[in-house]
């Protein structure tokens, strides 16, 4: 089978020619799902320069019309809606019905935003003076930066572009170079739906290569960025010397905190699904259970009975409910990590090995993991592993457990299993965490609410939901006489 080449999408213009990379299947590497044009530090120059250009006719059009655009391109991807589930599983390895509804919410983003199109809320207040009419109006900042991860391929590319373009933005997108093709078919869809040249600019390749070049350009007023802690604090460091608005979503160690009240089954559940599904590489992805207690050995006994009934493998397949680790480097920290974690805490409760042999040999494969009596100060209740490694932590009572939760520098997510309406209530007003959940995984958020941590997570206005154009646009205040 040929391979489908995937080029940069610069001033309207679908350009490559130069070098390429390749695009490989995690759960089986001899698939290559498709070569993209390796960018260079000029194409950023040039994208930026495309989106400058563009930026005044597309600032200046109504913005429901910008947003029927979006209506547009949500619609071009529903009418792809299996072909890009199943892609998303080839190029990032997560289940095929996890796949599909991170495009189905991709999709919904579009819409969300399109629909806010019809509002842009601007403020208008009453004067303290006779005859004085003031209001705020809300206007765009410019060119913005988009730097995106791999593990919510589409999904964090359409909740950064929508709200960036339905602003009256326009944007360069620099994809993660593991799963760029979601973010491609996004961008592809904008480009069918009839969006104008220069507003939308795509360049992928090796972001330690593109950043410098992405922060230096010169048209750039914002970046927004998804990721590591690591580079998001760089790039935190460069836009700063320019001034540049910024926005960080970067690294969590997420608790959930089970109480001796919960429902036992659904605590069961619902920390095996935070913990393992999309292999632990979700942000808001539980890595640490930290348990009462009165029930910590009957549940820990539960975790691991539960754990083990995981299926892992490709997740093509029916019935997998893990797939791979994104890639080899990946897969490589995982393991190091349980290696930290065995030496810390002793052997796992089950797994802690890589998988290898029938259908596992081609793919990057790591048994879902859990250790036990970790405590406060160990590596692994301390630093984010991203993968299916849970961390087992032991609290006298609520008040221990929410001290435990809150004894890291990240504050993404956080949840609580508990029947208690005081204790949940004390969880909502004491966690240091941008994102809670009740009796629910501390993974699985919508896109109708903002989205964003505290602490050294994240940096900047939150993302989604209404809240999402606070970074996008900018006020413009008039005090007018009549
Ligand atoms: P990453 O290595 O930081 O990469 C993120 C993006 O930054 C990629 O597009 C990457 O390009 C690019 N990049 C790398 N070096 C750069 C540089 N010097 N300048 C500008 N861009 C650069 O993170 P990742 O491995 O893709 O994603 C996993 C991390 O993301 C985890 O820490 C996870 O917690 C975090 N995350 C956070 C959230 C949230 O909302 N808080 C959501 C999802 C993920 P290349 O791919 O080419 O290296």
């Amino acid at each position: 089978m040929s391979v489908q080449n995937y080029k940069n999408y610069i001033n309207g213009e679908w350009v490559g020619g130069g070098k390429t990379f390749e695009n490989r299947n995690p759960a089986n590497t001899d698939e290559i799902v498709g070569l993209f044009s390796k960018g260079t530090a000029q194409d950023v120059a040039d994208a930026a320069a495309a989106a400058g250009a563009a930026f005044p006719a597309w600032a200046a059009m109504p913005a429901p019309a910008r947003g029927n655009l979006l209506y547009k391109a949500a619609d071009i991807m529903d009418r792809k809606f299996e072909q890009l589930g199943a892609e998303m599983t080839r190029e990032e390895g997560k289940t095929l019905p996890e796949a599909k509804g991170e495009v189905r919410r991709a999709i919904n983003i579009l819409r969300y935003f399109g629909g806010e199109g019809s509002r842009l809320p601007g403020m208008l207040v009453p004067s303290e003076r006779d005859r004085v009419h003031m209001f705020a109006i809300r206007k765009p900042l410019g060119v913005v930066g988009l730097v995106t991860p791999w593990n919510f391929p589409s999904a964090i590319p359409a909740w950064k572009l929508a709200p960036a373009l339905i602003c009256g933005n326009t944007v360069v997108l620099k994809p993660a170079s593991a799963a760029p093709l979601s973010s491609w078919r996004i961008v592809e869809a904008l480009h069918e739906a009839g969006v104008p040249k220069g507003v939308v600019n795509f360049v992928a390749g090796s972001g330690g290569e593109l950043g410098q070049a992405l922060v230096d350009a010169k048209p750039l007023k914002a970046v927004s960025f998804t990721g590591s802690c690591e580079i998001g604090n760089w790039l935190h460091g460069e836009a700063s010397k320019r001034r540049l608005r910024i926005q960080l979503e970067m690294g969590g160690k997420n608790p959930t905190i089970v109480l001796a009240d919960a429902d036992f089954g659904s605590a069961v559940e619902n920390v095996v699904n935070a913990s393992f599904f999309s292999t632990g590489q979700k942000c808001t992805a539980t890595s640490r259970a930290i348990v009462e207690d009165a029930i910590y050995d009957k549940f820990v006994a539960a975790l691991v009975e539960r754990t083990k009934k995981l299926k892992v493998g490709d997740g093509m397949q029916p019935g997998i409910d893990i797939g791979p680790a994104i890639d080899e480097a990946q897969l490589a920290t995982v393991l190091d990590y349980i290696e930290i974690g065995k030496k810390e805490a002793g052997a796992p409760k089950v797994g802690g090995n890589r998988l290898i042999g029938d259908g596992f040999s081609k793919g990057y494969f790591v048994e879902p993991t859990i250790f036990s009596d970790v405590t406060e100060n160990m590596r692994i209740a301390q630093e984010e592993i991203f993968g299916p490694v849970l961390a087992v932590m032991r609290a006298k009572d609520f008040n221990d457990a929410l001290r435990i939760a809150n004894n890291i520098p990240f504050g993404l997510s956080a949840s609580i299993q508990s029947t208690n309406l005081s204790r949940v209530f004390d969880f909502v007003y004491g966690m240091e965490a941008g994102l809670l959940t009740v009796n629910l995984p501390s993974a699985g958020v919508e896109y109708q609410l903002p989205f964003g941590g505290s602490k050294d997570s994240s940096f900047g206005p939150k993302e989604q939901g209404p809240a999402a154009m606070e970074f996008y646009s900018d006020y413009k205040t008039v005090y007018l006489k009549y």
